[in-house]
């Protein structure tokens, strides 16, 4: 048995969340052969902690179906990339990933689902930030139930506040809430950037940005001059939300940023007696939209009392009951946004550490 044997076993199993082999992805990164017994080194480019062992076991099964195969032992991780940004901009130095979640109206629980994402994906294994940048209505504190205001060790810097693990910054404290309406792109674009460049994040594999909603100048202009590797759009299934959140999708498409999925929010209802389901704002719209303007539709989330209790009571579902169905539903969502990005083209402009040649000569 050689390598080549192993690759090509390896490359008949598929990942369930990316629908790609190991080898065509690029993500083997060694493998040990002895005889029949195989040791193989993996490496997935998106979060994965709470599949870890059951993807393991299945690739671990599926290379010991083949007779020349008696042992297979697989070790997996996740390395998450820097991936590609629209246009020009550069990549932050101290975060890999912007995920930027969006709705072209207000209401429709995008917050609610921005802060779910980024504990889905800390769930998984990641180290997520988590940027309110909602003006009209900055509530992602509250939900992770943080209060007070950051604190700036060096008077230059501002630390993240740290809420159930997240790094967690709002443009709210900037934002008097009556003066909201009369703030233009240009200022939030800059209040954002500022808050971006001088917060002391910690390495982050992702940051994600809670969007104030709309599809107007401020997000217009924001989708320009911040580094977005990509956008989720939470929509609910009523057809005026969707036809807004066509408006969302047409935005990113031409400011060039990939929309990683659209999250139907409220799809059906579940009845806190009996648990009986029914599709209160219509069904399958989100489906269509995906269908007709070829994004994928990663979530379907209900419209469950449980969900307002817990973000109103700053523990969010993921914390709260995170094996709970909707718990998981987050995480899986979380996962899939994940997997979408590992997809695409990894960033090539990102800087490289400078490196200082130093002379070996001593001076006479
Ligand atoms: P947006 O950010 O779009 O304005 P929010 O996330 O603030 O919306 O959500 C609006 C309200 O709806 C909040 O009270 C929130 O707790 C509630 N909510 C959001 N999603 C759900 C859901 N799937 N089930 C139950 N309540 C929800």
């Amino acid at each position: 048995m050689d390598k080549a044997f192993v690759e090509q076993r390896l490359a008949s199993w598929t990942d369930p969340n990316t629908g790609l082999d190991p080898v065509s992805a690029h993500q083997v990164r060694g493998i040990g052969i002895d005889g029949d017994k195989v040791a193989l080194d993996i490496a997935f480019g998106y979060p994965m902690f709470r599949q870890r062992d059951a993807l393991t076991d299945s690739i671990r099964q599926h290379l010991e179906a083949d007779p020349a195969i008696t042992s297979a032992v697989v070790t997996l991780s996740a390395r998450i990339a820097a991936h590609e940004v629209q246009g020009e901009l550069k990549p932050h130095p101290k975060i890999r990933n912007i995920i930027a979640v969006a709705s072209a109206k207000g209401g429709v629980g995008k917050s609610t689902t921005a802060v779910n994402l980024a504990l889905g994906l800390q769930a998984q294994g990641a180290r997520v930030g988590l940027l309110d940048a909602d003006i009209y209505g900055p509530s992602v504190p509250l939900m992770l139930g943080l209060t007070g205001k950051p604190d700036s060790k060096d008077g230059h810097s501002i630390e993240p506040m740290l809420g159930h693990g997240l790094q967690c910054q709002s443009i709210g404290p900037m934002v008097e809430q009556d003066t909201a309406m009369i703030w233009r792109g240009p200022m939030v674009t800059k209040a954002l950037q500022q808050l971006i460049n001088d917060t002391n994040w910690q390495e982050l594999d992702y940051l994600v940005i809670d969007m104030p909603p709309g599809t107007g100048d401020i997000q217009l202009t924001l989708s320009q001059k911040i580094p977005v590797a990509g956008a989720v759009i939470v929509t609910t299934p009523q057809e005026i939300a969707l036809r807004d959140a066509v408006r969302g999708l047409n935005m990113f498409k031409q400011m060039s940023i990939t929309v990683l999925g659209v999250v139907e929010n409220m799809s059906l209802h579940v009845c806190s007696n009996c648990g009986h389901e029914s599709h209160l704002f219509g069904s399958g719209g989100g489906e269509t939209l995906a269908r007709e303007h070829g994004v994928e539709l990663i979530s379907s989330i209900p419209l469950d009392v449980s969900i307002r209790t817990a973000i109103d009571a700053g523990a969010p579902t993921v914390i709260a009951e995170p094996d709970s169905p909707q718990g998981e539903r987050y995480i899986e969502m979380a996962t899939r946004v994940a997997a979408n990005l590992a997809k695409r083209p990894k960033n090539r402009r990102i800087d490289l550490p400078k490196i200082v040649v130093q002379s070996n000569q001593t001076s006479p």
